[in-house]
């Protein structure tokens, strides 16, 4: 069992990424972007938020390029 560094409950890992991937269809890895360290609801919850501001297709892509240039 691992706990949730979120909500401090124990969870396991394989449910938590068995929930993300029923939740997502297999497009976010509960692994590479928890680390294993949230449960399912809590994993839900931030993907959510992280939906919401746009920034799930750069965690899905692994692309962290904002291009700063037009900023200077
Ligand atoms: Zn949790």
């Amino acid at each position: 069992m691992a706990t949730c560094i979120e909500c401090n409950a124990e969870f396991d890992v394989d449910d938590a990424r068995e929930a993300v991937n029923t939740e997502y269809d297999g497009d976010i890895d509960y692994d590479e972007t928890t680390e294993g360290e949230l449960c399912g609801d809590c994993s839900i919850s931030r993907f959510d938020s992280e939906i919401n501001v746009g920034r799930a297709i750069d965690m899905m892509n692994g692309d962290e390029d904002y291009d700063d240039e037009k900023y200077l």
